[in-house]
């Protein structure tokens, strides 16, 4: 067989794989032979460089099940790549994730695929900002939410996730009558109603928002409600409180996840970004979902053309973080992985 014949073949190969994972019902089915090519050579540089791709929720699926070897939540994705024998981390989310995964992983290369993978929350707050409020209150133990820079993360007590931040914060109360909770002036609300704690009082909150999350209409849940009866609706932890107050379920996306397979609702509706309906529609093909979704443009700003410009060249998007950030980083993320287990 000819070098072409060769690459025809396992470019078949790849789109019956790709079809297998069900992304031709995600796609324009046409389109499926330039994604296979695009995956395939991922998939053979990742292995050439000893690289893994690290695939938030929020991707889309082309990435998640096409090139993804770890996949899942911020907690889950920092979690994982502990534990990685492999020497490159490209991370498909957004930046303050890649800085994680470098900060618990400083002799790895950890590499995003994009300039444009910031976050709203991430850019919310500063370590200057930190400094400040401790020195307005003084004594109180600093959580954070994961969604941050290392430099935030450094002048922190504690990191927390979505999967986590109520666990957590029980267990700061029990030492603790009063904390300080950034950036998400959201979530930290959400979890205030959760605790019985008062916001301004027993907790202190910063002005943070996602900007994703903040502007789902509450009012459309009653919509919903109305005409699809027995919908089930859920929401991730970073909306308003009037929008919780409409729906069934908070959570995390994992939570939101674990939440969709463990129950049989006659339909579904979730309030987060779209990626993650998108994965819920293929993993549960036999449930029906209601499309209540915003687009984040970091993540979005991540393709597969993008990963494999990166594989191809990668040295102008790795992530450094200087050791003494990352030092005083690392014991607050280490905090939360002893808190939360
Ligand atoms: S969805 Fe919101 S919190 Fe998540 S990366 Fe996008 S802007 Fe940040």
């Amino acid at each position: 067989m000819d070098a072409e014949r060769l690459m025809n073949a396992a470019l078949n190969e790849e789109i019956k794989r790709l079809t297998t994972l069900g992304l031709h019902r995600r796609c324009v089915e046409s389109d499926l032979p330039r994604l296979a090519g695009l995956t395939l050579e991922i998939n053979r540089l990742k292995k050439a460089k000893n690289a893994v791709v690290c695939a938030h929720v929020y991707q889309t699926p082309d990435i998640i099940l096409g090139i993804g070897d770890l996949v899942g939540d911020s907690y889950k994705l920092a979690d994982d790549c502990r534990k990685t024998a492999a020497d490159v981390i490209v991370f498909c989310g957004v930046h303050f994730m890649a800085e994680t995964a470098k900060i618990l992983n400083p002799s790895k290369k950890v590499y995003v695929p994009s300039k444009n993978a910031g976050c709203s929350l991430s850019e919310a707050v500063t370590g200057a900002d930190v400094r400040k409020l401790k020195a307005e209150h003084p004594g109180l133990p600093v959580i954070t939410y994961i969604n941050t820079s290392a430099e935030v993360k450094a002048e922190s007590d504690c990191i927390v996730t979505s999967a986590n931040a109520e666990k957590i914060l029980r267990r700061m109360y029990e030492k603790h009558e009063r904390l300080i909770f950034i950036p998400d002036r959201f979530m930290g609300a959400n979890l205030a109603k959760t605790l019985g704690k008062t916001p301004g009082e027993d907790i202190i909150l910063w002005n943070g928002t996602c900007v994703v999350h903040e502007r789902f209409d509450p009012e459309l849940i009653k919509v919903y409600r109305k005409n699809y009866p027995g919908l089930v609706a859920l929401a991730h932890a970073e909306c308003p409180s009037e929008l919780i107050a409409e729906v069934d379920f908070m959570g995390g996306t994992g939570d939101m996840m674990r939440y969709v397979e463990n129950t049989d609702a006659a339909a579904y509706l979730l309030v987060t970004e779209c990626g993650f309906g998108e994965l819920a529609r293929l993993k549960f093909p036999n449930k029906n979902f209601i499309a209540m979704c915003r687009l984040c443009p970091y993540m979005k700003s991540i393709t597969l053309e993008s990963v494999l410009a990166l594989l191809q060249d990668p040295a102008p998007e790795e992530v450094t973080v200087p050791a003494d950030i990352a030092a005083r980083a690392k014991i607050s993320i280490e905090k939360m992985f002893e808190l939360a287990a």
